[in-house]
């Protein structure tokens, strides 16, 4: 389906854009592949809104997938980051920005040690290095439906773009790859007592997001990552809590709880991008001392970066995490629960059944179903038709959705009273369209 909106420049853009790269785009989940229709190329973005190269404003509700929390081109990142570069953009050295984002970081989550690195598949690529590093172990339990980077033996029945394009997996990842693999139904306890009574002293780690947001979002059970965290130690195996998405949006600092609801899990391994890097690439690993102590050049688990640590992506981080206080979650928090009451009355009267998942300020809609869902089969049972009508409606109506009914919804600490109200406007219709 496309849009009614003109977009010839975009259209021109996109049209260049397929003669050099693959379907046009350098990240599939940017391509409007499931929703069909024209990608649009933003040239510019300030606060909660994106700008076309056509001129149209959108209200954005993807932050770049995650990583804008203060929303677009905050004053006092890009002053940090315009100062930083300024006196040099990478040197190869340790430099002292790095330091004080670890520092933050340490401070703020429960990792005793942290890597720098720039993306998250790095970020969990290593983690899982390190955890079979440690065990001496090869396997890795991960959740169907679950999104860890495009990492070659995390990428089984894989959330996100993957989801998106209806692939099982990738060609080019040899079987062998995904063999040592074991892919579970999210939220699954049985599952888990089950995989751990065949397989127990061959478990490296279990990776799970600290909640799912790569079906769209399906938070964990009370007590699940509490489970997964006891059931890792009681059989010598690491929990891997990739946070590349959730942290420092959902799990923030002074707490380590999902909304409050599973104090007292403790991962032994944690993994951060997104948020963190204040839209630069920057992402991190960390975790327990004794377990981080492995990693080159420390111990002999090898791991490295050119550009890791690098310190304008540093800078961009730090300034970002300095700036999310409570207030500034609070705001998210509070947007997130009115847009989150919106869009459920809106397409209540239009009579389309549906179920708005969130995890904090993270959200999700569930379409055709009546009950909330849990897993990855749940997810997919969903009419993902209607998120195709409603997601071009809004996008003419000016706002800027995730072009994925398998993606959640990012909000910012800027989107404000306007913001809501474009919500309000355009809503209505799109969720007429949906029904
Ligand atoms: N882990 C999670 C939970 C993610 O959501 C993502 C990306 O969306 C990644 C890892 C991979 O991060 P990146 O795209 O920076 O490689």
């Amino acid at each position: 389906m496309e849009t009614m909106s003109s977009t010839p420049q975009s259209q021109q853009w996109f049209d260049r854009a397929v003669q050099v790269s693959p379907g046009g785009v350098n990240s599939p989940v940017r391509a409007f592949r499931a929703v069909g229709g024209t990608p649009r190329f933003m040239t510019s973005a300030q606060g909660a809104w994106l700008h076309d190269a056509d001129g149209t404003r959108y209200l954005d509700l993807v932050g770049s997938w995650g990583p804008m929390l203060l929303g677009h081109a905050h004053p006092e990142v890009i002053a940090a980051v315009t100062e930083a570069a300024s006196r040099g953009t990478s040197f190869g050295t340790p430099s002292p920005p790095e330091v004080e984002l670890a520092e933050e970081i340490v401070a703020r989550t429960p990792v005793d040690l942290v890597r720098m690195v720039t993306s998250g598949t790095e970020a969990t690529m290593s983690a899982i290095r390190l955890a079979r590093g440690f065990t001496g172990r090869t396997r890795v339990v991960k959740f169907a439906g679950c999104y860890h980077g495009h990492v070659d033996s995390l990428l089984a029945e894989a959330g996100s773009g993957v989801v998106t394009l209806g692939l099982p997996g990738s060609p080019g990842i040899p079987a062998h790859v995904t063999a040592d693999t074991i892919v579970l139904p999210y939220n699954d306890r049985d599952a888990v007592t089950a995989a751990f009574a065949e397989h127990g002293d061959e478990i490296a780690c279990v990776i799970t997001e600290a909640a799912a947001g790569n079906m769209g979002v399906v938070s964990p059970l009370p007590g699940f990552n509490q489970f997964l965290s006891e059931t890792c130690a009681a059989h010598g195996a690491l929990l891997v809590s990739d946070e590349v998405m959730t942290g420092f949006r959902v799990t923030r600092s002074g707490h380590w709880g999902l909304d409050g609801a599973q104090e007292g899990w403790r991962p032994d391994l944690l993994t951060f991008g997104k948020v963190m890097g204040g839209g630069f690439p920057a992402a991190a690993f960390g975790g327990r001392a004794d377990v981080m102590a492995l990693l080159a050049p420390s111990g002999p688990v090898y791991q490295a970066g050119t550009l890791a640590g690098n310190p304008v992506a540093s800078t961009a981080g730090l300034t970002t995490l300095r700036l999310a206080d409570d207030a500034a979650y609070a705001r998210l928090d509070d947007w997130s629960a009115q847009a989150r009451a919106l869009v459920s009355s809106a397409l209540d009267d239009a009579g389309v059944p549906h179920v708005v998942q969130n995890v904090g300020s993270m959200f999700s809609v569930v379409w055709g179903l009546t009950e909330p869902v849990h897993d990855f089969a749940g997810v997919q049972r969903q009419e993902t038709h209607r998120y195709t009508a409603f997601f071009h409606a809004m996008l003419d109506a000016g706002v800027y959705l995730p072009p994925s009914a398998y993606e959640s919804w990012f909000v910012s600490a800027a989107h404000d009273d306007e913001a809501l109200t474009r919500m309000a406007e355009a809503l209505p219709a799109a969720a007429r369209a949906a029904a």
